[in-house]
């Protein structure tokens, strides 16, 4: 089999994590019987700066053809002024691949655990993944402008689009432990009260996942004092921006966390770490690839079902990481390259 990866690289460190993630790939994919082509295209600041437009049209083409995206980062102060702005080109990257589910696994490392800001008994059993609606509700809602006196978000949330969210969400507890959490605001929001009851209808297909409500004050309160209650978390997309931000400090550094975001089965899905573009150390070699790698991780299980090829590089990663190769967010010395060096020679040496 070919499978054909759409790599947009982006801006910031999104090009060096890139690098080292695509040889990474190959590498795992040596032994198999499987190819991946990487086929490259601007996107971001990067394409602003060539063609002057963040998502062109040579890169929609390329992702309509494609099995699989795989980004880096996008943006930084460098378009600040510009009237293109990169991040529009991540919205309309989003819309144009109908990615409505955006999956955001959150997983303690124990080799750094100790980076995290909670107490070591809280973090015991921690292991929960946020499923954020990422097409609805405030980010696109309509009218929207600001002017002299007021500004205007439209929150709306139609029930079609809540209901295949809660059924990829249903669909990843029933994978998990079977417990989900839906987050909403129904005691004031007329969209929550919308979202609660068509949750409440879609639990019926369920009955063996066990689900609960919690209003999203109380979520971002229990996720500090109580991470461990959680398995799938699903909710709105302004709620699960902040939640799974929230979320994603409890394992000690935002360069860790992958995510991947799922349009309709057949549709390509697109990976990228959860982290910026980190424009202070861009170009520096002190990256942590781990986001990125563990992102490709998913595309392979995932897209792909290389659950063998996917799982090496997971356990490449957590062994680098016991071994003490840690790059500076970690508090180590180790830059991008020998980090990456030490994860092939881990896979070399399990072959
Ligand atoms: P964005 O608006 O694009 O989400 P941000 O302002 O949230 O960006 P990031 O770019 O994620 O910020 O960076 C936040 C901090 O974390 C920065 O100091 C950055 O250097 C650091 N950081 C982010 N990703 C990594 C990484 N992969 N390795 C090391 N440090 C990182
Ligand atoms: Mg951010």
């Amino acid at each position: 089999m070919t499978f054909r990866v759409v790599v947009l690289p982006g801006d910031g460190i999104g090009p060096e994590i890139m690098a080292v993630t695509e040889k990474i790939v190959a590498q795992v994919l040596a032994h198999s019987h499987q190819t991946i082509l990487f086929e490259h295209q601007l996107f971001g600041g990067a394409a602003i700066d060539a063609v002057g437009e963040p998502f062109p049209v040579e890169t929609q083409t390329a992702i309509d053809k494609s099995d699989a995206v795989l980004l880096g980062s996008v943006g930084g102060p460098k378009w600040d002024e510009a009237p293109e702005r990169p991040e529009m080109g991540l919205l309309a990257l989003r819309k144009k691949m109908g990615v409505f589910a955006n999956v955001r696994p959150l997983q303690i490392f124990p080799a750094v655990r100790h980076l995290s800001p909670l107490r070591e008994e809280r973090l015991e059993g921690v292991d929960f993944v946020v499923v954020r609606e990422l097409l609805g509700g405030l980010y696109f809602g309509t009218p929207k402008y600001f002017n002299e006196t007021e500004g205007v978000d439209t929150l709306r949330y139609d029930k079609a689009s809540i209901e295949r969210i809660v059924h990829y969400a249903f669909n990843l507890a029933r994978q998990r432990r079977k417990k989900l959490t839906s987050i909403d605001k129904a005691n004031v929001l007329a969209t929550s009260k919308l979202w609660r009851q068509t949750v409440e209808e879609i639990a019926v297909d369920y009955p063996d996942v066990t689900l609960e409500h919690l209003y999203v004050d109380a979520a971002a309160m229990h996720m500090i004092q109580a991470p461990a209650r959680f398995d799938v978390i699903v909710t709105e997309n302004m709620f699960g921006d902040i939640l799974s931000d929230e979320a994603s400090v409890l394992g000690g550094s935002l360069g860790l966390l992958p995510s991947s975001s799922h349009a309709e089965a057949g549709r390509p899905a697109l990976y990228e770490p959860i982290h910026g573009s980190a424009p202070d150390i861009a170009g520096k070699d002190f990256a942590n690839p781990i986001g990125m790698l563990l992102s490709a991780a998913m595309m392979l299980r995932q897209s792909f079902q290389l659950e063998n090829e996917a799982k090496q590089i997971e356990i490449a990663v957590e062994t680098a990481l016991s071994e003490g190769v840690l790059t500076k967010d970690l508090g180590g010395t180790a830059t991008t390259t020998i980090f990456a060096n030490k994860i092939t020679e881990i896979i070399e040496r399990s072959a």
